[in-house]
């Protein structure tokens, strides 16, 4: 791949047609969580290496012409942190992108990292929304998971945010750890709900290869819960969470309104651009993908010569545009808009997808159709069948270009 030494231009697709995101990955964690691929390191030691390669990179960005309407700093743990860092990654960014006054801000905490003194530094650098991985309530799941926090500092973390000021809080839960119950899975969300929090996002448990828990599970250490048990769980969230004002935008996702739907997620979902900086992180200028290094070392050594830390990029052919316009779009509950996805591809979608839908319809899975297609609860259920349905009816034709290592 080649690399220019000096500024390096990101270049902006044609039109900026919805405002663009910056996503910041802070590669560094206490202690590995038992179920997670994240890229994080446990060697706290280069973090202030790492702040110094950061500013690197956004000042190497710094001429996208692009509009941001959302930053988000996450992880890895940011939390780790220590305050003045982020107040540096915040100040860099400012003037290095043109961040709009009302834009959605967020940083996301582990409980067992936080003080409200910390997050008292967060508001006051006009971080406005705070995400916080509380994943259980219960301490037995917290260590099964190996979370570094008790279920005690994950509401001390909760009843600070609200202390410090943050009117926009979302918590983040886990649901289909092994042994939970309906009962024990409602508790958890009974609990987050009492909190009152803007947002919530339920994540179902996945064993990720390679990570220690997948290895456990593969020696039998503990049994799975069922997939129609995970359904009867995914199903029972859904309807507990309507049932108090929560509504699912997204297969994982729920708001109080409109307007705390998490704008940084929708970038990913809706196919608007963003800046992905630090290890690991990716970035979408349409039609190209690209990725950085999954390494630290690497990371720094390339910003250290003045280079973009850039591992590979992909332009994404207008098969792939359209297999991930279908992904993304049933994953969200407003679904594909029927009207945009012509003018993007030139074909309608009923009329492509006709035995698909009419398949689908039959089974209940998908809501009529008028301006969207959108699925149902069920449907999301086997949302990767789905979309495998789909994507055998696209005409083929198209390859990837791959470019970098
Ligand atoms: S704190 Fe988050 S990023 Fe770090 S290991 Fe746990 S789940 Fe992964």
């Amino acid at each position: 791949m080649s690399r220019k030494k000096n500024k390096i231009k990101i270049d902006s697709p044609p039109a900026q047609t919805q405002p663009a995101g910056i996503y910041i990955h802070i590669p560094f964690c206490i202690q590995k969580c038992s179920y997670c691929d994240f890229y994080s390191i446990t060697n706290l030691r280069f973090k202030q290496e790492f702040i110094e390669a950061l500013k690197q990179e956004m000042h190497l960005c710094s001429e996208s012409s692009l509009q941001f309407d959302s930053l988000y700093i996450g992880g890895g743990t940011p939390s780790i942190l220590e305050s003045e860092q982020i107040r540096e990654i915040i100040e860099t960014a400012y003037p290095c992108f043109q961040i709009m006054p009302a834009a959605e801000i967020t940083i996301e905490i582990n409980p067992g990292t936080v003080s409200l003194d910390k997050l008292k530094h967060y508001r006051s650098f006009n971080i406005n929304r705070i995400n916080i991985g509380i994943q259980s309530f219960q301490d037995a799941q917290l260590k099964f998971l190996g979370r570094i926090h008790s279920s005690k500092q994950a509401e001390i973390s909760i009843n600070g945010a609200r202390k410090a000021g943050f009117e926009n809080l979302g918590l983040d839960l886990i649901y289909g750890i092994p042994g939970q119950t309906v009962k024990s899975w409602l508790s958890d969300l009974k609990r987050a709900v009492e909190f009152e929090p803007e947002h919530l996002s339920c994540y179902m448990l996945t064993y990720e290869s390679g990570t220690p828990m997948e290895i456990d599970l593969q020696k039998g250490c503990f049994t799975p819960l069922s997939e129609s048990f995970i359904a009867e769980l995914y199903l029972a969230t859904i309807s507990f969470l309507n049932a108090r004002g929560y509504i699912q935008y997204e297969i994982s996702n729920f708001a109080k309104s409109k307007s705390n739907r998490s704008r940084h997620n929708r970038k990913y979902w809706s196919f608007a651009p963003y800046i992905g900086l630090g290890p690991s992180a990716h970035s979408y200028l349409e039609p190209c993908r690209r990725w950085n290094h999954r390494c630290l070392k690497s990371y720094i050594k390339d910003l250290a010569a003045g280079c973009l830390p850039i591992a590979g990029q992909e332009i994404l052919t207008q098969q792939q545009q359209m297999i991930e316009v279908i992904y993304l779009g049933l994953r969200q509950t407003d679904g594909i808009a029927l009207d945009e996805f012509e003018k993007k591809f030139g074909v309608g979608f009923e009329q492509l997808f006709a035995d698909v839908l009419s398949f689908l319809k039959e089974r209940g899975f998908i809501r009529p159709i008028q301006t969207h297609c959108a699925l149902l609860p069920e449907g999301m259920l086997l949302l990767d069948s789905i979309t495998s349905m789909f994507v055998e009816q696209i005409p083929y034709g198209f390859s990837v270009t791959l470019i970098g290592s």
